[in-house]
């Protein structure tokens, strides 16, 4: 609205000074020309005087000659009207009437100079314009000779006239016409002003509702629906606009609802663009913490990168963290910033006995500054708390003790409590699996023989392995290994040879796999060998170099004697053979079934319809 005005301001200032500018001009114009018309008209009465006189003089009617003049200067606009002899008309022919000798110094100065001249003089509010004109001695040709009377040389000034002339209607006149003039200039003005605004306004209004919804886009509000009465470009400009902000408003929101699936996020604007900034960088830093605590060895390095990122990031420092051994109750402190001041807990008594610790116990934050006293079993007394519970499984679980001596710091802790569970959660599958693997080295869960996992272990481990796979996409390819016609070996050459057979396969087993794949003596001569993540291609890679290494060993037996054996391997794979680890051991076992069946010595991959055919297949 305010361009509005300043632009009609600057269209009615433009146009007054354009009519100011007329109003002038016309005025100064006006007054030059009434005076301009008062001396042609002064001139026109001077030849017509001349011309009356002369013929007077002709005639021999010069006595008349003053009746002639008083009829001339009974003009209404010829106030007063004069004549005045020169010096050698005089000489000639006398000084004629009375009032036909100078009268000011104006008549002198015409005389001696034989020029006109005009004076415009003002009083008590009438303006006067005299005006005197020399008569010259003339001969023009033939019919006046001013020499054929006068004893005069051509170009002689015979006498003057001077003649009065009442310009006051001039100025009124003029202000008329000034009025006039300013009247059609304001009129004009006002149809100006009532077009521009006419024409003007709806662009003023397109623009300032362009600045509305652009302002909003800036805090990231693209709701603003555009409106404009204006077609042509600035129309289709507009509705270009609103499908523009409307595919911004649905991308916005597609990406905020698809963000949060990703992190728990405080709202911290109202601009979906920095939100989304925010979050995607929390994104980008839990991802990189991911990588990298996937690779750590245990447990307690994980725990520490926590523990960094809790003071880096959060700008913590004091805090406690804890594990939680779910199964015994029992709490173990990890890491505390300052044993001595800051440890809040009754520290032997919930240690003994988890379940005095109030967070872990209702599995919520416990926050002291809402309620006075909150947590029993603290000792807390000049410092606020947050108590902040984290399931790792039914193992395991952690908590975090953040303590501050101020209490304004509770909120701004309490703000980043969506943030730092994010990160647990990020860390939660790894130390599950830190976790799995400290009690994977448990000796309970291995054979002594072969030092593989045991039956035992499969049991036990199962499960957990593949709620891991399930939750990290991971695959298994599972074999199932028999040492063909075992028995004989036993019986022809003994236990102990049997033995060495069950230890040399096992052996090649563990040379064959990695890390992240799991060996267990299933059986006697059976095992089980599950390959993590691998391909189709790259899992019968591993069985056949298992079979063809096993196939070349050569077992000393007796004196000249050498005893050679084979093996057979059936092959399932989790998760698109089966939908349970256990359903793919028994369909792995269903093909080591089909390779016994079908001669020994090989492998064969399992296919359903071996599955169908078997008559010993169970519910699985
Ligand atoms: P197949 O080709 O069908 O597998 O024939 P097989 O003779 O190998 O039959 P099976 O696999 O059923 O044989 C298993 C034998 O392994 C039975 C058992 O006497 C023997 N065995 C089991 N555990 C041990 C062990 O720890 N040491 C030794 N030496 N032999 C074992
Ligand atoms: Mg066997
Ligand atoms: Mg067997």
């Amino acid at each position: 609205m305010k361009t509005k005005f300043k632009l009609l301001a600057i269209v009615t200032f433009m146009l007054l000074g354009l009519a100011l500018a007329t109003i002038i001009n016309v005025s100064l114009n006006f007054r030059d020309y009434s005076i301009a018309s008062a001396v042609d008209k002064a001139k026109m009465t001077a030849i017509i005087v001349k011309d009356g006189l002369t013929s007077h003089m002709v005639n021999g009617m010069m006595d008349k000659r003053q009746y002639y003049l008083e009829q001339i200067s009974a003009n209404d606009e010829v106030k007063s009207l004069w004549l005045v002899r020169g010096e050698k008309v005089i000489d000639q022919y006398g000084q004629g009437y009375n009032d036909e000798t100078i009268r000011d110094s104006i008549d002198t100065q015409v005389l001696s100079s034989g020029k006109m001249l005009k004076k415009i003089s003002e009083k008590t509010g009438n303006i006067t314009l005299r005006v005197t004109i020399p008569y010259k001695a003339t001969i023009n040709g033939g019919n006046i000779n001013c020499l054929s009377c006068h004893d005069v040389n051509r170009g002689d000034t015979l006498g003057a006239i001077s003649m009065e002339f009442d310009i006051t209607d001039m100025r009124s006149d003029g202000m008329i016409t000034i009025l006039k003039i300013l009247g059609i200039n304001l009129l004009f003005i006002i149809v100006a002003l009532v077009l521009i605004n006419y024409y003007v306004s709806p662009f003023i209004k397109l623009f300032s509702n362009l600045q509305e919804g652009i302002r909003k886009a800036y805090r990231g509000d693209f709701t603003h629906i555009f409106t404009s009465k204006v077609g042509g470009e600035a129309g289709s400009v507009v509705s270009q606009l609103n499908t523009l902000f409307h595919k911004m408003h649905e991308a916005f929101g597609e990406i905020k609802i698809n963000l949060a699936t990703f992190v728990t996020q405080n709202s911290t604007s109202d601009d979906p663009l920095h939100e989304a900034k925010t979050v995607i960088n929390e994104l980008s830093d839990i991802y990189r913490f991911k990588k990298t605590i996937e690779l750590d060895e245990n447990k307690k390095v994980v725990y520490t990168r926590i523990r960094d990122i809790l003071k880096s990031k959060f700008h913590l420092t004091h805090f406690a963290m804890y594990e939680i051994n779910n199964k015994h109750n029992k709490r173990t402190l990890i890491y505390i910033t300052d044993e001595q001041s800051q440890s809040i807990c009754h520290e032997q008594m919930v240690n003994d006995d988890a379940q005095k610790c109030r967070a872990h116990r209702t599995g919520s934050t416990v926050i002291s500054t809402e309620f006075e006293n909150l947590c029993k079993n603290c000792t807390a007394e000049d410092s606020h708390y947050i108590c902040l519970p984290f399931n790792i499984n039914e193992d395991a679980s952690i908590l975090i003790s953040i303590t501050t001596k101020k209490e304004v710091d509770i909120a701004k802790f309490t703000a980043s409590i969506p943030s730092i569970k994010n990160y647990l959660e990020a860390a939660k599958p790894v130390i599950e699996s830190r976790i799995l693997m400290e009690k994977l080295h448990d000796s309970s869960l291995r054979d002594g023989m072969t030092n593989l996992y045991n039956r035992r272990f499969l049991e036990e481990f199962i499960d957990k392995l593949m709620s891991q796979a399930q939750r990290e996409e991971n695959n298994y390819h599972i074999m199932m290994i028999d040492v063909d016609f075992f028995k004989m070996v036993n019986d022809t050459y003994g236990h102990d040879v049997g033995d060495t057979v069950i230890v040399a396969l096992a052996k090649i087993l563990k040379d064959n796999i990695r890390e992240a794949d799991l060996a267990i003596r299933y059986g006697g001569e059976e095992f089980i060998i599950m390959l993590h993540n691998s391909t189709d291609e790259g899992a019968l890679k591993v069985a056949q170099k298992i079979h063809s290494a096993f196939a070349k060993l050569i077992f000393d037996v007796g004196v000249n004697e050498k005893l050679h054996k084979t093996i057979s391997i059936g092959m399932a794979k989790y998760p698109s053979d089966g939908d349970t680890i256990w359903k793919c051991i028994k369909y792995a076992d269903t093909a080591l079934y089909e390779a016994k069946n079908t001669g020994r010595n090989k492998i064969v991959v399992f296919q359903p319809d071996m599955f169908d055919n078997n008559a010993d297949n169970d519910d699985y």
